[in-house]
């Protein structure tokens, strides 16, 4: 199964992403972590990506096609993947569905997680990553089971440097403006399974899971 995964930031994409790859045994992809990746090994790619994501800005669209295009070329994602971030504009839907064709790959469906925006800055806020593995947990909603220590891999706890208020309001305005039409560009396409991303993180799965016939 090839499908996206989308919704504002903060929506639990890389929440549900995680545990939905595992089920669906299809590999997970995110651009979001890939530039966050690049940074931490300090490449040529990653301090250029580093000054838009600071700012809440969007990479731009060649750079974020260029390093997708590469990644959805390697072998493992021909089991099926899940795109977690990508595409944010209508320029990276249009060259995904050129890169797909090329490749012969069809998309199965887009998932689209929607949560009142009220309620974004405090999962944003509240939101801490583990540096070695990337789990996305809550100081309210998702705790690690001990103090800032990842459930999974045991990896340090931090809090992304974008998930500040002023950030996260800027990143909110871009998803409205630059994200938001994809809703309608998919719909059209019969490809969107829209879902309550406002409840508990088990019902978000298991909704997920109903609107692909699982
Ligand atoms: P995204 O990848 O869409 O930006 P995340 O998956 O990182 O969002 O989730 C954002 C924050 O909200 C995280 O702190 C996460 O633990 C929390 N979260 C995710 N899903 C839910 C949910 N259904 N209810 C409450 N909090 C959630
Ligand atoms: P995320 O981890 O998905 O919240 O993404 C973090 C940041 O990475 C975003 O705020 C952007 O600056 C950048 N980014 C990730 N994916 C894309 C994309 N598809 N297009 C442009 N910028 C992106």
């Amino acid at each position: 199964m090839n499908l996206l995964i989308m919704g504002p930031p903060g929506a639990g994409k890389g929440t549900q992403a995680e545990t939905l790859a595992q089920e669906l045994q299809i590999t997970n992809i995110s651009t979001g972590d890939m530039f966050r990746e690049a940074i931490r090994q300090g490449t040529e790619m990653g301090k250029k990506a580093k000054e838009y994501m600071e700012m809440g800005e969007l990479v731009p669209d060649s750079v974020v096609v260029g390093i997708t295009r590469e990644r959805l070329s390697q072998p493992d994602c021909a089991r099926g993947f899940l795109l977690d971030g990508f595409p944010r504009t209508v320029v990276q839907a249009e060259a995904l569905e050129d890169m797909l064709e090329t490749m012969g790959i069809v998309l199965d469906g887009v998932i689209n997680i929607a949560v009142p925006r009220e309620k974004l800055l405090e999962r944003l806020t509240g939101r801490r990553i583990c540096r070695n593995c990337g789990a996305s947990y809550h100081l309210r909603y998702n705790k690690p089971e001990v103090e800032n220590k990842c459930d999974a891999c045991g990896g340090e706890l931090y809090q992304r440097s974008d998930d500040n208020e002023v950030v996260v309001n800027n990143r909110l305005d871009i998803y409205e403006s630059k994200t938001e039409p994809l809703i309608d560009y998919y719909a059209s396409r019969s490809l969107l399974k829209n879902i309550n991303g406002d409840q508990d993180i088990e019902k978000v799965l298991a909704d997920i899971l109903a609107s692909l016939g699982k």
